[in-house]
Formats: structure tokens, sequence, C-alpha cells
């Protein structure tokens, strides 16, 4: 099986990632195709008990992913929100969704 740690630091960093670039304002297209891209890769993330957690939160009302792909603030915050849920279930501490930004679009030292 992979590296569950290793597999987490890297994912993250490509979704903050993706989230860091999406548009500030999205089209429909846009829209539709990270849409498509969250949810296959919530099927097919290699970590089986990660992927099925993840799938739980992204079902959840208040987590429904099309009310947030509007725009970068909105799309980056739920995804910031996901990876606290993470956190929160490892006993890691919550990080400040305010700095998101700071960490992934400016970038600072980790
Ligand atoms: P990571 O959590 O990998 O974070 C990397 C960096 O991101 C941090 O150093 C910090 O600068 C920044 N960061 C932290 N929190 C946030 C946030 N909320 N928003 C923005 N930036 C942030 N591991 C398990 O053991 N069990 C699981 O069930 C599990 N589920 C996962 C589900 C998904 C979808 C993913 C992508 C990973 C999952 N992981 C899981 C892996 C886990 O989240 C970590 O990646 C791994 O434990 C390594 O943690 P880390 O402390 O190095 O930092």
């Amino acid at each position: 099986p992979p590296d569950v740690e290793a597999l987490g630091r890297g994912t993250w960093t490509l979704l903050h990632s993706l989230a860091a670039t999406y548009p500030p304002s999205a089209s429909v297209a846009e829209q539709n195709q990270m849409g498509t891209f969250m949810r296959i890769f919530a099927r097919v993330y290699p970590c089986w008990y990660c992927a099925k957690d993840f799938q739980g939160w992204m079902d959840r009302d208040e987590n429904k992913l099309e009310r947030y792909l509007g725009g970068r603030r909105e799309f980056g915050d739920w995804m910031c929100r996901a990876h606290n849920e993470v956190n929160k279930k490892l006993g890691k501490d919550e990080f400040d969704c305010s700095k998101w930004e700071e960490r992934w679009l400016s970038g600072w030292k980790d």
C-alpha cells in the first residue's frame, strides 16, 4: 500500500494548488470540469479508507461541491475545510482558513 503520509502531503499540495489557480470567477464549463475532477478524485484516491471518509464528507449537505465552485475564494475555502476535517480526525491542529491564500497562492516556507 502507498505511504499514506507522503501521499497525503503531495496530494494536498496538488489540491490546494488547484484551488489557488482556479479562476476568481469560474465559467460553467470550468465549474463542471473541477466538479468532475473532484468526484473522480474522491473515488480513485489510493488510500481507500481516506477516500471513503472524504466521499462521506463531500456528500454532506453543507459541503456539496456545486455550491462552492463559483470562484477561487469559495473553492479554496471548501478545500481548506475538507483538509481541516482530516486534521481533526488525525488529532492535528486546525488550519486557519483565512491564511489559506497566503500559504498556497503567495507561498510561505513550511
Ligand atoms: P498535511 O496535512 O499533509 O498538510 C500539508 C501542509 O498543508 C501543512 O504543512 C500546512 O502548511 C498545510 N495545511 C494544513 N492544513 C491545511 C488546511 N486545512 N488548508 C490549507 N492548508 C493546510 N491520513 C490518514 O492517516 N488518515 C486519513 O483518513 C486521511 N485522509 C486523507 C484524505 C485526503 C483527501 C487526503 C488528501 C489526505 C488524507 N490523509 C489521511 C493524509 C493526511 O491528511 C496528511 O496528508 C498526512 O498525515 C501528512 O500530514 P502533514 O502533517 O505532513 O501535513
